[in-house]
């Protein structure tokens, strides 16, 4: 079973108004939806290009993962995520090809998105995403 497509690309940005500005004055997007997901300590924006997103990422807290990536490695893109048609299947079958997973089971993301992370030690270093939209949420 095959990604159908890039859902989104996710961007750690230290100023989402800031960041929004270039993205909608310079670059003539529009952005569709901010949403905060507390668990993920993450205020988000959406984009959309074709039928990919661009998620830009602001971190509400220092100690969530948005804010430690920025401190690590400054802003830029964070991670890549691949929409699939059965996350639980395709999580069972790179885990069993060995790759390392951050998220055994899918948990709920952005848009009532599922969703889970590879480890990028796992991945080429790019962290990468699985997500699925359930019709039932
Ligand atoms: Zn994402």
């Amino acid at each position: 079973m095959i990604p159908t497509h890039i859902e989104h690309i996710g961007i750690a940005v230290k100023d989402l108004e800031a960041s929004i500005k270039y993205y909608e004055d310079t670059l003539g997007m529009k952005c569709y939806a901010i949403e905060e997901v507390k668990d993920q300590k993450v205020k988000t924006a959406f984009f959309k290009v074709g039928q990919t997103k661009i998620e830009l990422l602001e971190s509400t807290d220092p100690s969530g993962p948005i804010g430690k990536f920025i401190e690590k490695k400054g802003e830029g893109m964070h991670h890549m995520a691949f929409a699939v048609n059965n996350i639980e299947e395709k999580l069972q079958t790179v885990k069993e090809r060995g790759v390392r997973l951050i998220n055994e089971t899918p948990r709920k993301g952005a848009e009532g998105l599922q969703i889970a992370f590879l480890h990028p030690k796992s991945t080429n270093g790019v962290l990468t995403e699985l997500c699925e939209k359930k019709e039932e949420q």
